[in-house]
């Protein structure tokens, strides 16, 4: 069986765990945090960087950050992870969602304007498969209108739009670590403030809501309990096992664009001749290979395609139900119909992708897809 995804280890990992834990600071923001830390502001240029146990933490975060009160509207895609909208709900946000481009699952800058009202807080963007939303057309109207931005940019570490790293557009970024992204440490994530004004007030949030951070660095000669917070960092293992994955992130990167590219030329005649299409990727994008996905005709084909690839030994996947349909949230939704969101809901496929996949692997991979149409 080739599975969809394998976690890859680097080799290190073990022999930095090793360390955190014998150096006996093993709590959270010792030295391995700060490394990793510093690695992401260094060289994204993020103004500040906090590592967090989750991409939903952080993303929570930025409710407190923003002082999300009850009945402000957060606009969204529909077409992404729960913990996009799970992170708002919690602290009492309607949700507006916004339906995804034709082109791409992204968020549909051209839709959000007729979207806002006077109780719009913020827009969430996802940078789907780490290719880039609009961010220019994005960034304009938050400005015009006053609204935060917040890049969920769990998919998106080491992508680009228009030569600026994704996550350093918002107010606020949020990664995501989870054993399925390109960089993991099992669980974890970050928070990336970019709007200065608010670094102070998200190291406080991350510690339990005490000023703990700075007194650590001497600028407080007590610390003490100064504002609302939570326990969002994750301990030093966590942080040594991500450094581990941190030192090899160019090699990790290189690898899965290879696979990438491999499948889009592979399976262009297919797409050539009309049986799927492919990602596109926008001229000013550049993409991480986080995700492959191909895009059938209905649902029913769908079915049958991850059915036929099954019976080959190749375990391929569809994710995102719209969540405007969602048990918990269709009641709640104000009845618009996003019409791409559920095309992709139904028919967008992946498959298999990570680093260790060999090329024989792909190779049977692209045969097996072509025989499902071509018989
Ligand atoms: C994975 C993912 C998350 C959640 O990440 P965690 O680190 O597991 O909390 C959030 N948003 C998107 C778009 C994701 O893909």
């Amino acid at each position: 069986m080739i599975p969809f995804n394998k976690p890859y280890l680097t080799g290190k990992e073990a022999h930095y765990i090793y360390q955190a834990v014998y150096s006996l600071k093993i709590s959270g923001n010792g030295m391995f945090t700060k490394r990793c830390q510093a690695f992401f502001e260094n060289i994204y240029g993020f103004k500040k960087c906090l590592l967090t146990t989750s991409c939903t933490d952080a993303l929570e975060m930025t409710a407190l950050l923003m002082e999300l009160k009850k009945g402000d509207q957060i606009i969204l895609p529909s077409y992404t992870f729960v913990s996009t909208a799970n992170a708002f709900v919690l602290h009492g946000a309607d949700l507006v969602f916004a339906d995804s481009e034709k082109e791409t699952p992204n968020i549909d800058a051209e839709g959000i304007e007729e979207l806002i009202t006077p109780k719009t807080k913020a827009i969430v963007v996802v940078h789907y498969g780490g290719v880039a939303c609009d961010m220019e057309k994005i960034m304009n109207i938050a400005n015009k209108h006053h609204l935060f931005v917040i890049e969920d940019a769990a998919h998106a570490i080491d992508s680009y739009y228009k030569n600026k790293p994704l996550g350093s557009f918002g107010h606020f970024a949020t990664f995501s670590f989870h054993e399925t992204k390109n960089i993991t440490s099992g669980e974890g994530g970050m928070l990336v403030i970019n709007d200065e004004r608010f670094i102070e007030r998200a190291e406080i949030i991350w510690e339990k809501g005490t000023n703990r951070a700075a007194f650590f660095r001497g600028e407080v000669d007590k610390y003490n309990w100064v504002d609302i917070g939570s326990s969002y960092l994750p301990s030093e293992v966590v942080a040594a096992f991500l450094y581990a994955q941190i030192e090899n992130l160019q090699d990790i990167q290189n690898k899965r664009k290879e696979i990438w590219n491999y499948y889009f030329e592979r399976l262009k005649p297919l797409e050539k001749e009309g049986f799927i299409s492919l990602p596109f990727i926008p001229a000013h994008c550049w993409q991480n290979g986080h995700l492959f996905y191909v895009t059938l005709k209905n649902i029913n084909q769908r079915l049958s395609f991850i059915d036929f690839l099954k019976q080959k030994g190749i375990q391929t996947v569809f994710h995102y139900l719209s969540l405007h349909n969602s048990p918990f949230y269709k009641n709640k939704h104000d009845g618009r119909k996003l019409v791409f969101s559920d095309q992709y809901s139904d028919l967008l496929t992946r498959l298999p992708l990570f680093y260790e996949l060999g090329i024989s692997e792909q190779e049977y991979i692209c045969k097996s897809i072509n025989s499902f149409f071509i018989k």
